[in-house]
């Protein structure tokens, strides 16, 4: 999932200090299940910024909703009521959000309420970690289903570094597993450790970020 962190309210507060009305717009998608953005986070957050906003002596008035997910147009058009008489729209979806949402309302400003991260899934409660990179090109069959792209501090294809110490990434003062490390003991498990012994000479970073915006076209499911 797509994992992201609120920014501080007084982040918030700022970009909004210009407005009297606004819709507070959350996602029922991976910002639901990383805590940050869902239904209960949008009542918590408006709750806030009431209160901050009264204290102040400045009262804000905030439309709450919570889309079924952000990061489809479809979705987007439940706000048209909300967002007509609003001077601005804070999003906390992830980063997809605010963009769908400004490219719907032209003359309406949108703000993003939460910093998006990482791809990533949850390691105990309250623990998330970056998993992937979306580099397009998986080659996790290849390295006993760990991913060195997200997971290495350097990227490395071909084995350690040689600053692992432990077990743990030279990076990250002992606190993060050397992925290079898992991986190996994975192969050992798996009887699959000639596979080290085939260099990976490249790899193919055509389907990645550097190139600009990626767009994904299934042909099969657009009839
Ligand atoms: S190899 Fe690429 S797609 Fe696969 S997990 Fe790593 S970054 Fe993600
Ligand atoms: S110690 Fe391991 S995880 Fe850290 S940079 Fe070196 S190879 Fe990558």
């Amino acid at each position: 999932m797509v994992v992201g962190e609120s920014k501080p309210i007084a982040e918030i507060l700022e970009m909004l200090k210009d407005c009297k009305k606004v819709v507070l717009a959350g996602c029922k998608g991976c910002v639901t299940v990383c805590n940050v953005g869902g239904e209960k986070e949008v009542g918590i957050l408006a709750s806030e910024l009431r209160l901050a906003r009264k204290a102040a002596g400045k009262e804000l008035a905030v439309l709450e909703y919570t889309c079924e997910r952000q990061c489809d147009p479809e979705y987007i058009e439940a706000l048209d009521d909300l967002v007509k008489d609003a001077d601005a729209v804070l999003s906390i979806a992830c980063s997809v959000g605010p963009q769908y949402v400004a490219a719907r309302y032209p003359y309406v400003p949108v703000f993003p309420g939460i910093n998006t991260t990482f791809i990533g899934g949850a390691v105990e409660h309250g623990v998330w970690k970056e998993y992937c990179q979306a580099c397009g090109n998986c080659i996790l069959g290849d390295t006993g289903g760990l991913c060195p792209i997200a997971r290495c501090a350097k990227t490395l294809l071909n084995g350690p570094c040689g600053g692992s110490s432990g077990g743990k990434c030279e990076v990250g003062k002992g606190a993060v597993d050397c992925v290079w490390h898992l991986i190996y003991e994975r192969l050992k498990n798996l009887g699959q450790l000639k596979k080290l012994e085939e260099p990976m000479l490249y790899k193919n970073w055509a389907t990645s970020r550097d190139g600009g915006p990626r767009t994904m076209i299934r042909e099969e499911l657009r009839k």
